[in-house]
């Protein structure tokens, strides 16, 4: 489904949240590359899909009532084969269903793992005062306990994005830190640029977060995306 679509089916529907998939589509459009998410809506399709893509996949709950998945025991990461898909699948939807008893679960998303990176976030949030505001940071506890973000008010430039990028205080661990890979500023600052432009000509959202993003020294990669969008 295009953007349009998605966004459209979300008003009708009266829904805030969109799911995994659903985010991932919209930010795949706007260029921002994402892993590969299929929804599964049964034990048999989630091993369809995991042997299309090739093990090891991830399987995650698919539900616009469950936004932090892994807090309600739905994300299962590094299935290596189809026993072990199937033993996710069910250990996700009995853990989900005792965490929200009330959910709307449509299944699981299945993807691809992806090759382990530097961890970053991108988002958006919304400012009373000046609109939409880009976030770009490092991911887990650089920007939960250490708040170490950078913001920058929407629309931005090229300049704009290195700022951001190189205005972490922790932007050592971007550049190959104790023999690690160095993430692709690049190709950062011009996702981060993507993500203004696509902001910038799309009314009515509210909210995204990517979380986390991977970086390599060769690209990056979105893993988790969340969208919300904004009361009509
Ligand atoms: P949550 O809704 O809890 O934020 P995530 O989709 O972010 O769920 O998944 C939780 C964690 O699982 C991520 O922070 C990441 O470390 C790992 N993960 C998720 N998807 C993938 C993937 N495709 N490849 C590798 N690791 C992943
Ligand atoms: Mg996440």
């Amino acid at each position: 489904m295009t953007t349009a679509q998605i966004l459209s089916r979300a008003r009708q529907e009266k829904r805030k949240v969109l799911t995994e998939i659903e985010a991932k589509s919209i930010l795949g459009e706007a260029g921002i590359t994402c892993t590969p998410t299929v929804l599964a809506t049964s034990r048999e399709k989630a091993v369809s899909v995991s042997e299309e893509f090739g093990y090891p996949v991830v399987l995650k709950v698919s539900s616009v009532d469950i936004s932090h998945k892994s807090d309600a025991g739905g994300v299962k990461v590094g299935l290596k084969n189809r026993a072990e898909v199937e033993a996710a699948y069910d250990a996700i939807m009995t853990s989900c269903r005792a965490y929200a008893p009330g959910a709307d679960i449509e299944g699981v998303s299945v993807q691809p793992m992806a090759r382990p990176g530097t961890e970053v976030i991108m988002g958006m949030t919304r400012d009373k005062s000046f609109g939409p505001v880009l976030m770009f940071g490092l991911g887990g506890v650089f920007v939960e306990v250490l708040k170490d973000v950078a913001f920058r008010i929407v629309p931005i430039d090229g300049n704009d994005a290195a700022e951001m990028v190189d205005g972490i205080q922790g932007k050592k661990l971007l550049e190959g830190y104790r023999g690690k890979e160095t993430a692709d500023k690049a190709r950062l600052q011009e996702m981060l640029v993507q993500l203004s432009t696509f902001v910038d000509a799309t009314p009515g959202i509210e909210e995204i977060d990517m979380n986390p993003v991977f970086a390599y020294s060769d690209g990056a990669m979105v893993v988790d995306a969340r969208i919300i969008l904004s009361e009509e």
